[in-house]
């Protein structure tokens, strides 16, 4: 297994980062390797824009030359987001999140967790977009009373990849501190560390995953005392493969490992895509 970062570039690519060894349980019979690609707290950046200290960043036009060209090269890719892909620039006020669905459905995005800012126009107006989206949609912390967005938002979804079954699933923070209670009141909060168990337990039993993905928008650091962070949750849980993190804009050039869990972030604004590759 090989994890890399990748400032999403104008033209060539700088590695920042990092590979290390194959988990001996991660042993597969297809010859492609499996490549997880992924994004967190892309706030409706779309262009590219200057960054103070890091210069020209960022822009989905290049983000989606690096996705085609990754899929290009391995076919087995997967595409994944963490969350707030809404809110941060004026796009967002002018179009109410449209664009973004529709920009990652170009892009080919597989599977997708919320992020509180999805809920900035409320949850009517985030139902009516995720509508558009093509690709799975996962929150497992959540009851959804508007039923709309209960089919729309599934715990988790089963990603069968050359025979290899990846189980990912979604964990959004508590967003009573963070979003007008308006916004999101057709939502309950439910424990994120008792979903999270319920969730993996499916995951390995009744769906035979292989290998499980939590795309966490929970965040790495402590915002509020009693927040459950990834570091918490990975001590919590047993048996999560990969956090996928996102909320608190942290970059994290190398996995931080917590009770055999990887933990993963890649900053904001899709500055960067963190590139995993799981071979032979
Ligand atoms: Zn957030």
């Amino acid at each position: 297994m090989k994890y890399l970062i990748f400032r999403v570039p104008s033209s060539a690519f700088r590695v920042l980062l990092f590979s290390h060894l194959l988990s001996p349980f991660l042993l597969f019979s297809q010859s492609s390797p499996i490549v997880l690609l992924h994004t967190n707290d892309t706030h409706s950046n779309f262009e590219r824009y200057t960054e103070p200290g890091l210069g020209d960043v960022g822009g989905i036009l290049q983000r989606y030359s690096f996705i085609r060209e990754t899929r290009n090269q391995y076919p087995n890719t997967i595409v994944a987001d963490a969350g707030d892909f809404s809110q941060g620039t004026p796009y967002f006020n002018l179009f109410k999140g449209v664009p973004e669905i529709e920009l990652m459905n170009m892009l080919g995005y597989d599977v997708v967790a919320l992020g509180n800012h999805e809920f900035d126009n409320g949850s009517k107006a985030l139902t009516k977009r995720l509508k558009l989206a093509n690709f799975k949609i996962v929150c497992a912390n959540y009851k959804f009373k508007n039923n709309t967005l209960s089919k729309l938002v599934k715990p988790y979804a089963v990603i069968n990849i050359s025979g290899t079954k990846i189980g990912f699933f979604g964990l959004l923070c508590d967003m009573k501190r963070i979003v007008m209670p308006n916004y999101y009141k057709e939502t309950t909060f439910l424990d994120p560390i008792i979903s999270a168990q319920k969730t993996v337990e499916l995951l390995k039993n009744r769906e035979g995953c292989d290998i499980i993905v939590c795309l966490s928008h929970l965040g790495f650091d402590v915002e509020f005392p009693d927040d459950i962070t990834d570091r918490i949750l990975a001590e919590k849980v047993s048996g999560i493969d990969f956090i996928i993190g996102g909320h608190t804009h942290k970059l994290i050039e190398e996995p931080v490992i917590v009770n055999h869990t990887k933990i993963l972030q890649a900053k904001k604004n899709g500055i960067y895509v963190g590139k995993l590759t799981i071979t032979h």
